[in-house]
């Protein structure tokens, strides 16, 4: 097996074109584990940890520009302020070992189901996009297009993740998970919620509970009329019990679960509706206070 080991970005991107097989490595806490396991036998190792601009991140303007290898650990301390819900679902990642090598980058990379940070980037906001950068450009494949299977992403084989662009948290986000234990334990199932006061919008993001990540559009819309045509953004009023029953069943009918070893599709359908009311009540509560607080 072939170690290819760059030191720079564009040294990086010339071994993949050279070598699309070549397995991307950077925390390694699926690819070590894989290949321990032999799913992988790959051809050559890819190792981007000598790149140092992976592992920083910016704010330019409204939008996080997220290195693909800044570790879980910082995302919970330097970035709860302008990305709640990422942080949130960072939090529940594995354990310390785990968040302290494990990324954004190596979960879209890996694009399982389960993956925590997918349900906070679905719910983030329309305008997130994953940065694929190859010797021949830059794509920016937005969110919702980049998962396109179990475990397979929309990444051309001479591509590499550089970063995702996340828009700066104008509004409540959380991140709930049910696992069959506390830590270290693969998603049953996932929400992420987000309120978007700014363009009226509110966004979702299920994990674990369909074939790929994906968002609980019909829900995200019904919330949107209801919260625009009783004037509820401006109020802040509370939004009653038959609009966050709705919105749960409106989750819950967007997934497309099924039963295995951690959980059965029933249980996850349920699951979601609760999540879904959960993380709804919890963001219009915060919101609720800021604005009457501010009146
Ligand atoms: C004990 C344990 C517990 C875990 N718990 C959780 C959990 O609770 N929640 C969860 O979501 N995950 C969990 N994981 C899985 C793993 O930690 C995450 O998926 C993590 O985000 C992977 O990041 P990484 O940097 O280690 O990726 P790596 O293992 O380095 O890579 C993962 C995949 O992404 C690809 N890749 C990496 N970087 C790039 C790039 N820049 N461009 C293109 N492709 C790239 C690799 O080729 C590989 O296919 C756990 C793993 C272990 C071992």
């Amino acid at each position: 097996m072939e170690f290819l080991r760059p030191a720079t970005w564009d040294e990086a991107l010339a071994a993949k074109a050279e070598h699309p097989t070549a397995l991307p490595i950077s925390g390694g806490t699926d690819v070590m584990v894989e290949m321990n396991f032999d799913v992988h036998r790959p051809s050559a190792i890819l190792d981007l940890n000598r790149i140092t601009e992976l592992t920083e991140w910016t704010v330019d303007g409204e939008v996080v520009r997220l290195g693909a290898a800044v570790p879980y650990a910082r995302i919970i301390e330097e970035l709860s302020g302008p990305l709640p819900g990422l942080a949130l679902a960072a939090h529940t990642v594995g354990s310390p070992q785990i968040r302290n090598r494990g990324s954004v980058g190596g979960n879209l990379g890996a694009a399982s189901p389960a993956g925590d940070s997918h349900p906070a980037l679905l719910a983030a906001g329309r305008d997130v996009y994953v940065e694929a950068h190859s010797v021949r450009g830059v794509r920016l494949v937005p969110i919702d297009e980049f998962y396109v299977g179990v475990k397979r992403h929309s990444l051309e084989p001479d591509e590499l993740i550089r970063a995702v662009r996340i828009p700066v948290a104008d509004g409540p986000q959380q991140f709930s998970k049910i696992g069959t234990r506390n830590a270290m334990v693969i998603a049953v199932c996932a929400f992420g919620f987000a309120l978007h006061p700014k363009d009226g919008t509110v966004g979702t993001g299920i994990g674990s509970a369909a074939p790929t990540p994906r968002r609980a559009v019909e829900a995200e819309e019904y919330l949107r009329g209801v919260l625009a045509e009783r004037g509820l953004w401006e109020s802040g009023e509370l939004l009653g019990s038959e609009v966050v029953r709705r919105f749960g069943e409106l989750v819950q009918a967007a997934a497309s679960p099924i039963d295995d070893v951690r959980g059965t599709a029933d249980y996850r359908r349920h699951a979601l509706a609760v999540m879904a009311r959960r993380t709804l009540t919890w963001c219009w509560n915060d919101y609720s206070k800021q604005i009457r607080s501010a009146a």
